[in-house]
């Protein structure tokens, strides 16, 4: 029989499920808002729609709760069958009649929502395979479903931006993006440095392989906005102690 409550009772976990949920509601509510019509609009990311978002979003959903029963069951379900799998879908979801695609959104969120819910304290430790090959234990899922339903909230370009966003996913969002960028070398003279954190003490990261890095500096949910390569307004960048004219764009993060 189902639970109705989390059958995980980690505290940590259960901190990471509600933000996941919290972001998943925010992202209900500017989808919400938009008409059908005004899903044919442009999003933020270029070339897709919000229709491509929002399909996204439904698919994404569907793909992590496979992880979930992967790790509930040990019978191996991968979040895609192929990278080309993943973008056919997500084209052909943008297809969808408006109230099919608030469907998918609706019904993929609760049915994530019930696997979580649904998950023994013992299985969260389990380990699965994310479509980009990292094995990680399922309680990752929450993480991952967290950093999507907030950042393409935004994406839905409909007035969200990332001060909408908890600063506490914000800090694990930016560890996130300029550890990758460490581990692939391409921060090499770059120095981040983000005010306004939940500890009241910058976030800093990088910039200890060159002399003078550049340092892009800014409150944190602008420095964020900046490394997920959304722009750079409230950012700043200096070098030894100029400031330059334009702000270098991000590295690559996905
Ligand atoms: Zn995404």
């Amino acid at each position: 029989m189902a639970a109705r409550a989390d059958r995980t009772t980690d505290p940590a976990l259960l901190q990471s499920l509600l933000q996941a949920r919290r972001g998943t509601a925010f992202f209900a509510r500017k989808l919400n808002e938009l008409t059908d019509a005004d899903l044919d609009g442009a999003s933020l990311l270029p070339g897709w729609t919000r229709r491509h978002i929002t399909a996204h979003i439904g698919y994404n959903a569907r793909a992590i709760a496979r992880l979930v029963e992967w790790a509930a069951t040990g019978v191996e379900t991968p979040m895609y069958s192929s990278p080309e799998a993943r973008n056919q879908e997500i084209n052909f979801g943008a297809t969808l009649s408006p109230i099919a695609l608030r469907n998918l959104f609706d019904h993929s969120a609760v049915h994530l929502s019930v696997e979580w819910r649904d998950l023994p304290e013992e299985a969260w430790h389990h380990e699965v395979r994310t479509a980009q090959g990292r094995v990680v234990p399922a309680s990752e899922t929450v993480w991952m479903r967290t950093r999507e339903v907030w950042v393409h909230a935004i994406d839905l370009n409909n007035g969200a931006t990332f001060i909408d966003i908890p600063t506490s996913v914000l800090e694990r969002l930016l560890t996130d993006i300029t550890g990758t960028w460490h581990t692939r070398g391409t921060d090499t003279g770059l120095r981040i440095n983000a005010t306004g954190t939940t500890t009241g003490t910058d976030l800093a990261f990088g910039g200890t392989n060159t002399a003078d890095p550049t340092i892009i500096t800014g409150p944190l949910p602008a420095v964020v906005q900046w490394a997920t390569g959304r722009g750079h307004s409230g950012v700043t960048a200096t070098r030894n102690r100029d400031v330059l004219e334009e702000v270098p764009a991000a590295p690559r993060w996905i």
